[in-house]
């Protein structure tokens, strides 16, 4: 199979992951593609093959090598976002993409236009893998199983590219931030690894942000609103001035690169009681803790206005910045920065503003970076992904492997 057919047969599987169902995998149907993967990777000779009851399929390329070098990993998820349905695919590819509108869906009009899509300026004469406007693609991260399995093909196939032991993962649930919870890393058992789940051809990303959630019940007291003088208390009120203690612009809507912020998602309230949520983010560890102490200090000023217990304070850490953990094994890096220059990709290091699997993976003792899978627009309908990105991405797999063996 090619790299292209192995991206359309996997994109026929329906994968999508639920928030709701508090099992793992959250949906049986990521496990319906995981026995798929496992079959092919039966197929293709593979070594130590595992899927768990989780939904968690490993299996290891051996080493070609005698001597001893680092095992390393490359890992993908199995599940597409909740945000848009993932049944009955249907890609297409157009060929040596002209620059201009590309009609998606004809009946109901929508079209994937470089006027809101500057970024497909950039692949201009490149073979786009787009939708039927109906659904989501499924390149996050379906290319990067594709690139994955790809690559292993590729260096079964050619014998004279040295390599060490090489660990496959497929994971399910990332998409709801659970794909790295019950990942057995001891079972993994690589020194390093990298998840192939980044977008545009070239990004690098070893950081992320630090993240806690914020949850703030505001009591009140309803009476009637006749006869409510020095009587009613309107926890509706009292929830609107702690919201606008919290800085105006250090919110999503005002901030970029590595500011961090104070983010207000969602309200909930009537007289009675007020429940306000918020997600407190920052790259830098030291400012995130200030965050926190800042809201803290924000609830208890509350309090001392309105009495104790008025606001009650609810907060948890989430997930770190991975930065922390890949610093002192720079070289995880450096090496996939390496093999990008070494097969023509310009390498883009940047921080992510959010989380990642590998984020959790590194805290759990798997540094973990993220390399492009070449996918663009996740999440939606006008999800695209050039076929040239993901032959790059393959090109890289298959060239940090053969470094690493130089080590
Ligand atoms: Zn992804």
């Amino acid at each position: 199979m090619t790299l292209v057919e192995r991206f359309f047969k996997y994109v026929s599987f329906d994968t999508q992951s639920d928030e709701s169902t508090q099992v793992t995998p959250s949906t049986q149907k990521q496990m319906v593609f995981a026995e798929y993967l496992k079959i092919e990777l039966e197929a293709m000779g593979l070594e130590e093959i595992s899927l768990d009851e989780n939904g968690y399929l490993f299996a290891t390329l051996p080493s070609n090598i005698d001597k001893k070098v680092p095992t390393i990993g490359f890992i993908a998820h199995l599940d597409t976002s909740p945000d848009m349905s993932g049944k009955d695919v249907n890609p297409r590819i157009v060929e040596k993409y002209d620059g201009k509108d590309i009609v998606l869906c004809k009946e109901e009009n929508i079209v994937l236009s470089p006027a809101q899509f500057p970024e497909l300026l950039d692949h201009k004469g490149e073979d786009l893998v787009v939708t039927d406007g109906k659904t989501l693609l499924g390149a996050d991260d379906k290319a990067g199983i594709a690139e994955i399995m790809t690559a292993i093909a590729y260096m079964q196939a050619h014998p004279e590219i040295k390599h060490g032991k090489i660990r496959i993962g497929f994971n399910p649930d990332e998409e709801i931030g659970e794909g790295a919870h019950k990942f057995d890393v001891e079972k993994f058992g690589c020194d390093w690894a990298y998840t192939m789940d980044g977008g545009e051809v070239g990004e690098l990303e070893f950081e992320n942000f630090n993240a806690a959630s914020a949850k703030i019940t505001f009591k009140g007291r309803n009476v009637h609103p006749g006869y409510a003088k020095n009587k009613m208390i309107n926890s509706m009120r009292i929830a609107n001035q702690f919201i606008s203690m919290l800085p105006r612009l250090e919110a999503p809507e005002h901030t970029e690169g590595y500011e961090g912020f104070y983010h207000l998602i969602g309200v909930n309230g009537d007289v009675e009681q007020t429940l306000v949520s918020c997600i407190i983010r920052d790259h830098d560890r030291a400012k995130f803790e200030k965050r926190k102490v800042e809201v803290e200090g924000m609830v208890r000023r509350i309090n001392s206005e309105h009495g104790e217990g008025t606001a009650i304070l609810e907060m948890k850490d989430q997930y770190y910045n991975m930065r922390e953990k890949i610093e002192p094994v720079m070289h995880v890096v450096d090496t996939a920065f390496a093999a990008m220059k070494a097969v023509g990709v310009e390498p883009k290091v940047r921080a992510i503003r959010g989380g990642t699997d590998g984020a959790q993976l590194s805290f759990k003792g798997l540094p973990c970076p993220n390399i492009f899978a070449g996918g663009l627009n996740f999440h939606g309908r006008f999800e695209f992904v050039p076929v040239q990105s993901m032959e790059k991405a393959t090109k890289v797999i298959v060239k940090i492997a053969e470094l690493v063996a130089l080590k």
